[in-house]
């Protein structure tokens, strides 16, 4: 099949590695002419909101599917009418609002943290009181990274957080102390068939996703089934298909929706080398209609993401059972450039080589 992909960033370049053994070709939407993906497919250059540059970039495409999910809903509704768009666009409106996506799990009965809605400085005040401190004050909209969002521990801390994001629609969450941060990567079929990745553990440095753990240490049965019940409801609800992730943070053993990502996410990357079929290969199965594979496990992975600068490739690639993938992307504080995957049958290989690396990592960071 012709396929489409709205951005065309790292996870964009990942779904047509992935794709082009199964027999379909690749276009992506990207408004940038510097966008990584342009090197494994054609590249259309415009703004979402240009409906001439959109025509042009469905013209003859079987199906249209996305990478990034600030992707605005009225583009990826404009596209349905040249060829169907998965995941629905629906997802893009329940996942692209903090507020919105948060009442959405809670209606489906997917425990998160308590939250208000924030408008002004004294729905602040009267959040904080509800709440209590510490909380979480983040923007509704375009926030990634941990990017327009305060920690408030203080009241003393209200005036210049809200100096800061108090032109924005906002959301007070309650802090989580959490124990952990798990994700849990899902792809469900047009046909509404289920594939299930493991649970994993997260780190994340500055907001910034920084290593995943597959499968997360210690994860009980009735935890993966508990966030397998919560992606079997989102997708069910959003009659979705392709690969969503879902993050949560696990507290005294519960998993509670922190947000979701209607797309292939980043600590689903293991995947490549650590599960018989990858995300970014299930989701572009699911997208074109054919059956999905295996989500099992080969062995154990780590994945580091290499942000900011990257140690020299040859370095990396000396570490034993050691896969690199590099984004061609101008190194950037905080940008994410790569990331590589330690992949083995032996915990003990494992761990020596991720120390290794992560040596490696350290030493370029200033
Ligand atoms: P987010 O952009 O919502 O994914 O937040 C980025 C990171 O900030 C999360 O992965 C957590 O480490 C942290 N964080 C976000 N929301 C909360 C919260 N309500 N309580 C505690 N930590 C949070």
């Amino acid at each position: 099949m012709r396929v489409g992909i709205l951005g065309g960033g790292q996870l964009g370049r990942m779904l047509a590695l992935a794709g082009y053994p199964l027999g379909h070709t690749f276009r992506f939407f990207d408004p940038s002419p510097e966008a990584g993906a342009g090197e494994v497919g054609e590249l259309v250059n415009g703004s979402y909101d240009e409906e001439e540059a959109l025509k042009r970039f469905a013209d003859g495409l079987d199906v249209i599917t996305y990478e990034f999910e600030n992707v605005p809903v009225e583009a990826a509704r404009l596209l349905e009418q040249y060829a169907p768009v998965h995941p629905n666009p629906a997802a893009l409106e329940a996942a692209q609002d903090r507020l919105v996506e948060k009442r959405y799990f809670r209606t489906l009965n997917i425990p998160t943290a308590q939250f208000r809605d924030v408008d002004s400085r004294a729905d602040l005040d009267a959040a904080v009181e509800a709440l209590w401190l510490p909380a979480v004050l983040k923007t509704r909209r375009e926030g990634y990274d941990g990017k327009g969002q305060r920690v408030l521990r203080e009241p003393s801390d209200l005036d210049a957080a809200w100096s800061d994001l108090g032109d924005k629609a906002l959301i007070l969450e309650q802090f989580v102390r959490f124990d952990r941060e798990l994700s849990i990567v899902a792809t469900r079929s047009t046909g509404g068939d289920f594939r299930y990745y493991p649970l994993v553990e997260n780190t994340h440095v500055d907001g910034i996703l920084s290593r995943t753990v597959a499968p997360a240490p210690d994860v009980s049965e009735r935890q993966q089934r508990a966030a397998e019940g919560y992606a079997h409801r989102i997708q069910t609800a959003l009659d979705y298909a392709g690969t969503l992730a879902v993050e949560l943070f696990e507290v005294d053993g519960l998993l509670m929706a922190n947000e979701m990502a209607p797309r292939v996410h980043n600590s689903g990357h293991w995947s490549i080398e650590g599960a018989e079929t990858s995300q970014f290969e299930n989701h572009i199965r699911a997208v074109t209609g054919q059956p999905l594979g295996s989500t099992g496990l080969r062995g154990q992975a780590t994945m580091l993401n290499l942000i900011g600068t990257t140690p020299d490739p040859a370095d990396m690639l000396k570490v034993d059972a050691s896969h690199l993938h590099l984004y061609s992307k101008a190194p950037r504080p905080g940008r994410k450039l790569g990331h590589i995957t330690v992949r083995s049958d032996h915990l003990e290989r494992l761990e020596t080589s991720v120390a290794a690396l992560e040596a490696l990592i350290s030493g370029t960071e200033e």
